[in-house]
């Protein structure tokens, strides 16, 4: 079987799970591209949680943890199955403790992503949380352990957002970014393209940046687990390096 690819998504807005933009257009390009994955395990933004959970339920339901948007998007509901089974793998392959947990489902910032990607809902997919209570290093750790996942066909997709300040967002600014925004952003893609994880891990060393584009880091820990779960072999590629409302980036990186 040949190893699969990691996958980090900016999603940025849940509208663009009903919007045809750039963004739904890259998504459903790479899913149209990329080997088909007998499952799909989402690390997303929006499952942030004490302790890490692992959702091995065998049909989750969609989860609609956003407020405020047209009707229009709380229709949509991404009905895929879930994969037990590899739940079960990850649950293996994590020296961390962990639990089960199926009080959660698909989350926005998995089937934002997904419905352009995979719209036909016939691939597995299954979630594990991210720990709120872990260091930084632990999230890229547990993404090397799961790096073997990669071999056993699944796809992995981290999906969250390397600038993520809501509180700084400026309605002004479409499609453009705050100076801020852009030098953490070039930051995290240039220690990506060197290797240099470590700086990544220690995302502080970006210096003031790093405070206002990570003020919490739900957001950003999804790209140490496909960090972790790269490997020195990959090529990298980068999508959507832009820059939404200010204090929103949407960079995806593929390694592949
Ligand atoms: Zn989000």
């Amino acid at each position: 079987m040949p190893r699969m690819p990691v996958l980090f998504a900016g999603h940025g807005s849940p509208m663009n799970a009903i919007e045809d933009n750039v963004y739904s257009r890259t998504w459903k390009d790479l899913g149209q591209k990329l080997i088909r994955p007998k499952a799909i395990l989402s690390i997303s933004a929006h499952w942030y949680t004490r302790g890490t959970r692992i959702l091995n339920d065998e049909n989750p339901r969609t989860v609609y943890d956003m407020y405020g948007f047209p009707r229009e998007l709380y229709k949509v509901t991404y009905n895929a199955a879930g994969s037990p089974d590899m739940a079960q793998r990850a649950k293996a392959l994590i020296s961390r403790p962990t639990e089960y947990d199926n009080t959660w489902g698909f989350d926005h910032g998995t089937w934002s992503v997904l419905v352009h990607m995979y719209p036909d809902r016939d691939i597995p997919v299954f979630q594990i949380s991210i720990d709120a209570d872990a260091p930084a290093e632990a999230h890229y750790n547990m993404g090397k352990e799961l790096k073997a996942l990669r071999d056993e066909g699944v796809l992995i997709l981290a999906s969250g957002n390397i600038v993520h300040n809501l509180r700084l967002v400026d309605w002004h600014k479409v499609s453009k970014g705050f100076d801020w925004a852009y030098e953490f952003d070039d930051y995290i893609y240039e220690n990506i393209m060197n290797k240099a994880h470590d700086n990544i891990i220690h995302y502080s060393r970006a210096g003031d940046c790093a405070g206002l584009a990570v003020p919490t880091p739900d957001h950003f820990y999804p790209l140490l687990y496909a960090l972790g779960a790269s490997d020195e072999a990959d090529t990298v590629t980068v999508y959507n390096k832009s820059c939404e409302l200010g204090a929103l980036t949407m960079t995806c990186y593929l390694w592949e």
